[in-house]
């Protein structure tokens, strides 16, 4: 039985907020005013292994250490095996671990993982990474590696700060690259990383006010895993995808924070978005307990239907 617990708003804005919000509000709700307990399942911590795979590899360079790749494996499979145990957010217990990567849609079979089969793809997907050419050229100096930042948010209501963490920080004479590691099950479509999302904007207006500069530029690095049904192996395939943003981007997106901050601080309303595709069991945490989610697609008795 899953319930939740009013708790204490946190005021402080995040572009993860905003992007979430984007998706549907009652997600916020959920987020900012209960204390409810989610299992994101093996492909959210397959992700969170490439990443400190990957920041293992970075933390190698900026401390002048030799590159080891057997390490920076080690790290990502560590961080895995960690997530199913102790979820720094709000887990369920862990026989309740999700272990579909996929889910069996119209046109996609199901693909479940096991815990060995998960180490392996996160294997794949580091050496992937760093085996090949996609690191950035040694003249880059690293900066940062999963960089947190607390900012104060002018014009946003009292309290509230601004934060978010940017996963590698790289300097060189022409400034400073904010790069996030993403991971994906299929090559990103065209539009994804596009300015409507706040991620970019946000994190590069936050680089300038705490390191006090305006050169500052964003790319995703986008790792698609590619997962074959039947050997349940990776295909990885790396992409750079630069996201520049201009001032009115940037602007537009601090401005979606402050009113989001707005919304949160009046307690609502949180409308729902049951028209979604990511209004499902797949993709929504609180699918099972929100009733625009599986009380609106589902009904025990057929008699209970009206017209
Ligand atoms: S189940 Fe649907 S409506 Fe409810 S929070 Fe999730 S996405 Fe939103």
């Amino acid at each position: 039985m899953i319930t939740t617990t009013p708790v204490e708003i946190r005021r402080r804005m995040s572009q993860s907020i905003v992007n979430q919000a984007d998706t549907c509000l009652k997600r916020t709700e959920y987020d900012f005013f209960h204390d409810t307990p989610v299992m994101g399942g093996v492909g959210l911590l397959i992700g969170t292994g490439y990443h400190a795979g990957n920041a293992e590899g970075y933390l190698q360079r900026m401390h002048g250490d030799p590159h080891d790749i057997d390490k920076c494996v080690e790290a990502g499979v560590d961080a895995f095996r960690r997530g199913i145990e102790f979820d720094e957010y709000k887990q369920l217990p862990v026989d309740e671990f999700n272990w579909v990567f996929q889910p069996k849609t119209y046109r996609a079979p199901l693909i479940e993982l096991t815990p060995s089969l998960a180490d392996g793809i996160i294997e794949q997907l580091v050496r992937a990474y760093f085996d090949q050419d996609n690191p950035w050229n040694p003249s880059f100096q690293v900066v940062a590696v999963e960089f947190s930042m607390d900012l104060p948010y002018p014009g946003a209501p009292e309290g509230w700060r601004r934060g978010g963490a940017v996963d590698l920080v790289l300097a060189d004479d022409s400034g400073y690259v904010l790069i996030d590691h993403k991971t994906s099950r299929k090559k990103w479509p065209k539009k994804k990383g596009s300015p409507t999302n706040p991620q970019a904007a946000w994190y590069i207006d936050a680089w300038r006010t705490h390191a006090n500069t305006t050169n500052v530029k964003f790319a995703y690095e986008v790792m698609a895993i590619n997962l074959d049904p039947e050997t349940k192996l990776a295909d990885p395939l790396f992409e750079r995808r630069w996201a520049p943003r201009n001032e009115r981007q940037i602007k537009a997106t601090l401005d979606r924070g402050r009113d989001l901050a707005l919304l949160i601080e009046r307690g609502g309303p949180f409308l729902p978005s049951p028209e979604s595709f990511l209004c499902s069991p797949h993709y929504c945490d609180y699918w099972k307990i929100c009733p625009h989610g599986s009380t609106l697609n589902f009904t025990d008795d057929p008699q209970e239907a009206s017209f």
